[in-house]
């Protein structure tokens, strides 16, 4: 197909004037080298309609609670069995000196990423927790929350995976926001052999639940797409569409990640090929268009050494940063200093601001809630909803 002709993006003034349908998203996502520019520049002129020269990042400390998960994804490095080298649960006290030592550093976001239920399959995780007096990982999870609330000025964000609505409102008590990653909505991805064979949690239907729970109960909440696992283009667009209609029913997506699978030694996926930078811009691009009024990330470290082209394609969030711990979910590739962010963030015109981990614009709900949780959310923030601590 000769896609430069068939594919042809339009002026960039006219692809923001109207909402983006489906047929057009899928013919832009597949555009041409030649039209890509076009495409750039349109998102560019949307994300600058809504975050005029800004790029935030989050100052966090990672804290791998448990690696222990009853998935397992084709592309997973984190995840362990109970007994494979490697495999830990975190302690209290560590929890809780990791948040110190991140506190001492800037940090304002205590992430909390852990394998989905393992106590569900692994008898040794029941053990654990009923050592510690819990009976579920989110029990304990909703404990470390709490601790970190507690003892620090860290604001929580837990990323468990699937959740009822009860623990979503339970875990909203004592962090500002949370997150689950759609990753795609390609339900044949669970088939034998492909990226989601034996990770029931990655079924699309039960993930879009989790979200719209959330978007009931008025949560903030993280989601996003991982490129680069078995889909399509026009897959991604599709996942695109169905976090915009939830977004558009509840108004609480507070922020789309684009995600690139990056191939590891060790991980079943090892030899898939790694979605190229042009389909990096591209997604990216075609997120911003169809969600222009949502904050857009994309992770620096899984797209070095010229990670700031991102810019080019509309994001206006670097994520997650840590001064202090590995990216556990990819240690090999490390997060850029924050002087360098900062230095590549501003060679494109642009300002780097330290975000907290639920997004200004979602702040004052969770402030107008009496209780602990308000009270250090609004101690952390600064008057415009910023982190305090600015970089
Ligand atoms: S990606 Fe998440 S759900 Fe999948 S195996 Fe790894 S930890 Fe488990």
């Amino acid at each position: 197909m000769a896609a430069g002709i068939t594919n042809r993006v339009e002026a960039p003034g006219k692809l923001l004037d109207q909402p983006l349908s489906r047929e057009a998203a899928c013919r832009l996502i597949r555009c041409a080298d030649a039209d890509l520019p076009r495409l750039l520049s349109a998102a560019i002129a949307a994300k600058e309609r809504f975050k005029p020269r800004a790029i935030t990042y989050s100052r966090k400390v990672f804290l791998p609670l448990t690696n222990l998960c009853r998935d397992y994804c084709g592309y997973c490095t984190f995840r362990r069995d109970p007994g494979q080298a490697g495999a830990h649960t975190m302690m209290p006290d560590e929890v809780l000196a990791v948040a110190r030592a991140g506190e001492k550093m800037g940090c304002t976001e205590a992430l909390f990423s852990l394998g989905d239920k393992p106590e569900l399959v692994f008898p040794e995780m029941r053990e654990t927790l009923r050592q510690m007096g819990y009976h579920s990982t989110l029990q304990y999870l909703e404990a470390m929350c709490q601790l970190v609330l507690r003892e620090t000025t860290l604001l929580p964000h837990p990323n468990p995976g699937l959740l009822s609505a009860e623990w979503i409102a339970r875990l909203a008590a004592v962090s500002p926001s949370m997150g689950l990653m759609v990753e795609t909505t390609k339900a044949s991805l669970l088939a034998p052999g492909a990226a989601h064979d034996n990770a029931p949690d990655k079924l699309p239907a039960r993930r879009l639940r989790t979200i719209e729970e959330a978007g009931k109960l008025g949560v903030p909440f993280t989601t996003g797409l991982l490129i680069g696992i078995g889909e399509t283009a026009e897959d991604r667009v599709d996942t695109l569409l169905a976090i915009r209609e939830l977004h558009q029913r509840y108004g609480h997506i507070q922020e789309v990640i684009i995600q690139n699978f990056r191939s590891k030694p060790d991980i079943p996926m090892r030899d898939w090929p790694e979605p190229t930078q042009g389909e990096m811009l591209r997604t990216i691009a075609v997120a911003r268009l169809l969600m222009p009024e949502v904050n857009l990330q994309a992770p620096p470290n899984l797209s070095s050494p010229k990670y700031e082209d991102l810019l080019d394609a509309g994001i206006n969030d670097w994520g997650g940063i840590s001064p202090l711990t590995p990216d556990f979910i990819n240690p090999e590739r490390p997060w850029p200093h924050l002087d360098e962010l900062q230095r590549r963030t501003e060679s494109k015109g642009l300002v780097l601001r330290q975000r907290l981990p639920v997004y200004p614009e979602f702040l004052p709900a969770v402030t107008s809630r009496p209780g602990l949780l308000a009270e250090r959310a609004s101690a952390a923030a600064d008057s415009q909803c910023y982190a305090r601590r600015a970089a």
